[in-house]
């Protein structure tokens, strides 16, 4: 009989300052131990880092018509850290319409994740700006706020 080997990985738990080093032992993927934190927030930062880790994304997207060419904009939360890569790609290439509110949802759903993007701004429209003036068909911003 053969017996599966632990695997030992380690993480910075960055729930405080104190900077915990935390060690997650797994068998075929399987946590069996975790050790390292000094309280419950680190336990489970270190069993979410492990099975799904998450980073919250912010990054801005070209906005026409408005008072500046770039919108800040972040996920609503923690999106899946192995599609962050692709999300900002995809941000990359969209473009919203002035005026946008704050919190207002300009990507629902993101790759298919549940996970919107808002903007972290409001943006007046520039009454001297034409939106589509580069050309193409820019994606409006929703109505909607969070
Ligand atoms: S395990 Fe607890 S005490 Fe240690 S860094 Fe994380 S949050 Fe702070």
């Amino acid at each position: 009989m053969t017996t599966a080997p632990v695997e030992t990985t380690t993480y910075l738990c960055t729930g405080c300052p104190l900077g915990c080093r935390l060690e997650v032992d797994a068998v075929e993927g399987d946590i069996v131990e975790i050790r390292g934190f000094d309280c419950r927030k680190g336990e489970r930062y270190a069993r979410q880092e492990h099975l799904d880790p998450r980073r919250p994304v912010s990054t801005t997207v070209t906005i026409e018509a408005g008072t500046l060419p770039r919108l800040p904009v972040r996920t609503a939360e923690a999106f899946p850290k192995d599609e962050v890569m692709r999300l900002v790609r995809q941000l990359q290439a969209m473009r919203v319409v002035a005026p946008v509110a704050r919190g207002q949802v300009v990507l629902d759903d993101a790759l298919g994740s549940g996970i919107d993007v808002i903007a972290t701004r409001s943006m007046a429209a520039d009454p001297e700006a034409d939106a589509g003036d580069a050309g193409g068909d820019p994606q409006r911003a929703r109505s909607s706020a969070v």
